[in-house]
């Protein structure tokens, strides 16, 4: 065994090896990976094998497109069968609402090059004859997808990464992991101790046992999955015998399963609810190819809706149940990137649907590793998206829903009840009793939209217009003719400090960092190519000190990419203060009335302007007045010690009752920052996309001096751009508007797609913010663009309609 390399992957399941061979291919030949027992033992050899190319993330869509393409070149290039059978994939649709999603669905696999083909009840009839069509309304079919042998792609990657260098110990346990000063990791196994620059934990099951060894709580436990296959059924046995074509995955995705032909018989997976979490503590020390005890009684409607769709399942014998573990996570997306807190420490865990992803994972992760960065958009997959309130008890709770939501339909403004209410906010029984509709963010509960008196105080998911939408117009149509009040505790925010402060948040941000005291500024920082990896607005609170404000989403991300840049002389110093402060905002024109009846402070445009902020007293308390805010209006974000939140609240609400102040929430927000065309991180802003491409030329100066991202951004711009960031009009627009990820089309062709999309209520036009093609982004240009299947006539039209001078913000 050697006793040094360059990177130690820990775990021989189909994630660890795919991100051996993956680093192989990236040209790092001195890399090992450490198994405990033998290669597939863990999760990997029970798998079903399907590789389902549907998902609704844009980053897990692309890992699984990866994965696909690379799993079908494998044989070729390793001499291993890897035993694929790209036999496609049926959706079924029982109702509209279905449609809607497999609809919205086709935008985002149109726009990363993922073929799909929607099918009617005949047409699926056509293909498997078993089915019966009673009840569907559509379908949609992944041509490319289908199932391979889980076991045999893992030993083909583990053939392909030795080929390329890497060694693999197998019976051999890590047993400890320690970083050295130096910054050098020892990984200690029971056969010895490895010395390396980076550690791959990719351990399935144990990422919990694995991350203890470092002091990180990873939010991964596994739920129990399992699958039924049946003794061969002569109809199957038949169609083979004559040469008729495999039938292909069936899924029925409101029966929550998936069927498929196994050796002459089927295999059935259902999704059930109640499927319980496991490996509460880890597996045993011994676990090796292990299986839970079958229970079918849990599995029973499923099976009966199984039987009711193919009446052939019900005619044979059950073979075989297999019971095994999947690794979880709260949301059911993987967790593939840095750890937090962590240098040169990788987590590739939490894989639900660990063979689809496992190619495609390990692609980006020896990205990351070897270059410095992925190539793709990966904050749907980042480790750094769950936060310390991710604990094991919470984890119970939404792994367990996740799993139980697999197949259920995933709308755009869904927000899943377990765990809630956790992160509550002083003033969230106000709220409450105002009307407040709640959501979750970073486990923050947020108004998302306020039920006025007599409308039940519950939400309505759709891909359409919802029931909330005319109460949202009310909100917006409220902060634009008098006053709103919004509450975003959810903020990240933090004090950046000490003597090497500002020159060390230069170099970070692309932006100039405000010089007065008092002065606000938008800044990005940018990733190494140029890309906008984060947002925030930058205070000057003192000659040495920096306060700052960004996504209550991507608070642990943000934070982290802080620390990690940061000076290792103490120059610097860093406090996250997003739990120690509140953050109420107040917009619309009556805000500066309101404001001066509370306070005694000057609201005036002379002593207070725009893009500035003040440490004010509002009643009793103190507070911090920024004056800035997300939805395009005169107001101020009012940030306070957190215990002084309900005092200000209510000062806030008696001083605005004859001003006609109202609650308002996040969905109004939406609303008005796309009137506004003000760009979101993860959906504008991305690293996929630089810095120019995004529109952010004058929140960036390449003359200021160096900072991360320039010379790439600079290059970038030299060899000129694929995308510009866009504001469009949607004509003919009836009852859904843009979500992000709808194609949009030039003649027929594909030229960008929408990143995000709303009813703008003040300008009272459906709008769409979208990167297209330089070629098609001047305004006037007219294009079209696909929402729910329909085309939709859509015109380039300048950026902010809404008050484009900012004469308002400025009021
Ligand atoms: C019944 C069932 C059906 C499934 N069907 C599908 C499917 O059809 N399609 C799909 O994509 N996915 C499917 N899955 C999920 C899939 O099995 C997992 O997502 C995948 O196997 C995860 O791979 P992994 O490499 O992350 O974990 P594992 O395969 O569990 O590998 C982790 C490895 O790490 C090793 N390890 C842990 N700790 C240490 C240590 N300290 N030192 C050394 N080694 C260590 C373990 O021994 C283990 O071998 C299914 C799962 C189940 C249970």
């Amino acid at each position: 065994m050697k006793s040094h390399a360059r990177v130690v992957v820990i775990g021989g399941g189909a994630v660890g090896v795919a991100t051996l061979y993956q680093l192989t291919r990236k040209g790092w030949s001195d890399v090992v990976l450490v198994e405990r027992k033998e290669l597939t033992s863990g999760s990997t050899w029970h798998a079903a094998g399907l590789l389902p190319l549907f998902n609704m993330s844009y980053s897990v869509g692309q890992i699984h497109k990866h994965s696909v393409a690379l799993y079908k070149r494998l044989q070729e290039e390793t001499g291993q069968d890897v035993g694929l059978r790209q036999c496609s994939n049926i959706r079924l649709a029982l109702n509209r609402e279905r449609m809607d999603e497999y609809h919205q669905y086709a935008g985002v696999a149109e726009t990363i090059g993922v073929t799909v083909e929607f099918l009617t009840p005949q047409q699926v009839e056509e293909i498997w004859p078993l089915c019966n069509i009673e009840g569907v309304v559509g379908a949609i079919r992944h041509p490319e997808d289908g199932y391979i042998q889980p076991a045999d792609v893992t030993q083909a990657m583990a053939r392909g990464a030795r080929a390329g260098g890497a060694e693999i110990y197998r019976q051999t346990r890590v047993v400890g992991i320690e970083q050295k000063p130096s910054g050098e990791w020892l990984v200690r196994t029971d056969k010895g101790d490895i010395a390396c620059e980076h550690v791959v934990s990719a351990t399935g099951n144990f990422a919990c046992q694995t991350g203890a060894m470092v002091g990180l709580d990873v939010p991964v436990i596994p739920v129990e999955h399992q699958y039924i296959v049946t003794e061969p059924h002569p109809e199957i046995v038949r169609r083979q015998r004559e040469g008729l074509p495999e039938m292909g995955v069936l899924r029925e995705s409101d029966g929550s399963w998936y069927l498929r032909e196994e050796a002459g018989g089927l295999l059935l997976g259902p999704y059930e609810k109640g499927a319980p979490c496991c490996y509460l503590e880890g597996p045993r020390d011994d676990a090796e190819y292990e299986l839970f005890p079958e229970d079918l009684e849990r599995l029973t409607p499923h099976i009966e809706a199984a039987i009711n769709r193919v009446p052939a399942f019900g005619e044979v014998g059950v073979k075989e149940v297999y019971n095994g573990a999947i690794p979880y996570t709260p949301d059911g997306s993987p967790i593939i990137g840095p750890a937090w807190g962590l240098r040169n420490f990788w987590l590739n865990e939490g894989h639900s649907f660990g063979i689809t992803a496992a190619g495609g994972a390990g692609w980006q992760l020896a990205e990351w590793i070897v270059e410095g960065e992925p190539t793709i958009d990966m904050l749907g997959v980042e480790p750094r998206r769950f936060g310390d309130y991710a604990t094991k008890a919470y984890l119970r709770q939404k792994n367990e829903e996740a799993y139980a939501n697999v197949f259920t339909i995933h709308y755009p403004d869904e927000e899943r009840p377990a765990g809630r209410p956790l992160r509550m906010a002083p003033c969230y029984d106000r709220m409450k009793a105002l009307g407040a509709v709640f959501g979750q963010k970073f486990g923050w509960e947020r108004p998302n939209w306020f039920a006025p008196k007599g409308t039940p105080q519950e939400d309505h998911w759709s891909f359409r217009r919802s029931r909330w939408f005319e109460h949202v117009g009310n909100e917006c149509r409220n902060v634009a003719a008098n006053v709103g009040l919004l509450d975003m505790t959810a903020f990240a925010k933090a004090r950046v400090s000490g003597p090497g402060a500002e020159a060390f948040l230069d170099r970070l941000v692309a932006n100039r960092l405000p010089q007065k005291i008092g002065r606000v500024n938008l800044c990005h920082a940018l990733n190494t190519r140029g890309g906008v990896h984060s947002e925030s607005t930058i205070m000057r609170e003192g000659r040495d000190s920096f306060y700052l404000v960004s996504a209550g989403a991507w608070q642990r991300l943000d934070h982290d990419w802080i620390r990690k840049h940061m000076p290792d002389d103490d120059s610097v110093r860093f406090d996250n203060l997003t739990n120690a402060l509140g953050v109420l905002v107040v917009a619309g024109p009556k805000a500066r009335a309101l404001l001066q009846r509370v306070s005694e402070a000057d609201f005036s445009n002379a002593a207070f302007p725009w893009l500035t902020g003040q440490d004010i007293m509002v009643g009793l308390a103190p507070a911090r007045a920024l004056r800035v805010n997300f939805v395009g209006e005169l107001g101020w974000e009012l940030h306070h010690p957190i215990e002084y939140q309900n005092h200000i609240f209510d000062a806030l609400m008696e001083g605005g009752a004859d001003l006609a102040l109202q609650p308002f929430g996040i969905r109004a927000m939406d609303s008005m920052r796309i009137e506004k065309s003000y760009r979101l991180i993860g959906t504008e802003l991305s690293i996929e996309y630089a810095a120019y491409e995004s529109g952010l030329e004058r929140f960036v100066h390449p003359n200021k001096g160096d900072f991360i991202g320039r010379d790439a951004l600079v290059h970038w711009r030299e060899r000129g751009f694929a995308n510009q960031f866009v504001t469009l009009e949607v004509h003919d627009v009836s009852n859904a508007d843009a979500l992000g990820n709808d194609p949009i089309y030039a003649d027929g062709q594909l030229v960008g797609r929408a990143t995000g999309g709303n009813y703008g209520f003040r300008v009272e036009k459906s709008l769409a913010l979208a990167m297209v093609r330089p070629e098609h982004a001047e305004v006037g240009t007219e294009l079209e663009m696909d929402i729910l299947g329909e085309k939709h006539r859509v015109t380039v039209i300048p950026e902010s309609p809404y008050d484009p001078d900012n004469l308002r913000l400025r009021s």
